[in-house]
């Protein structure tokens, strides 16, 4: 059967191993290469994405899972886990010494960290995912848990947009125009949401990413 790691350097480990776990889904935690080696997918975290990619080179993880995802392993990051799958991020930390947070890469996006705001660092919210179906049951829209969440500026070729939030933006003459932020992208092998489908008793992220990983979806 199918085994699927969760990255287990730092974060909400427990909650996607549990997630897993419910979809009857056989789930390891990964802290060394050779626990890499043996997953057939592998969910990166919410947590703090600094933190993660830190830990990333100390435990001698960072090149093994590049090239794991260069080569098509599929991915699924949540949160802090989409900051790290991005090819670019609009505003990187920098540690002490002035060097901005790296990423793991592969999908072609640009996230802004912490996105939403410090007055809305957290929010809930209903999203329509109907880009979905017929992949997961997608009539019922998904409550979305965002905590200090990074959202998607810009979409490469070939990454599809599967949910966004509308945000209210002052807009000419009082008006009140809509901005459109996409919070969950697809690119072929690798899946990532803004927000955190482990904390709500959600599985339908879940189980899409399953049908990635067995090529039925
Ligand atoms: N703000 C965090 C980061 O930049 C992500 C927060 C989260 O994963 N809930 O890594």
């Amino acid at each position: 059967g199918l085994k699927i790691g969760v990255l287990a350097l730092q974060g909400d480990v427990r909650e996607h191993l549990k997630a897993l776990a419910d979809c009857g889904a056989t789930a390891v935690s990964v802290r060394r290469p050779s626990e890499l080696a043996a997953v057939d997918g592998l969910i990166i975290p919410g947590g703090e994405s600094t933190t993660m990619d830190k830990l990333s080179r100390i435990f001698g993880l960072r090149e093994p899972l590049r090239e794991r995802i260069q080569a098509g392993l599929p991915v699924y990051g949540s949160c802090a886990g989409m900051i790290l799958l991005a090819n670019e991020i609009a505003d990187p930390a920098t540690d002490l010494a002035g060097n901005p947070q790296q990423t793991l890469g592969g999908l072609d996006i640009t996230v802004r960290r912490n996105a939403f705001g410090r007055q809305v660092d957290s929010f809930e919210t209903e999203l329509d995912f109907t880009a979905l179906a017929p992949a997961v049951q997608a009539e019922t829209p998904m409550h979305a848990v965002f905590i200090r969440a990074p959202w998607v500026e810009r979409v490469g070729a070939g990454v599809q947009v599967l949910a966004s939030v509308k945000l209210p933006e002052a807009g000419q003459n009082d008006r009140i125009d809509f901005e459109v932020r996409a919070v969950a992208v697809r690119s072929r092998h690798l899946l990532a949401t803004s927000f955190h489908p482990e904390v709500t008793g959600e599985r339908r992220i879940h189980e899409l990413f399953i049908r990635m990983i067995r090529g039925e979806a």
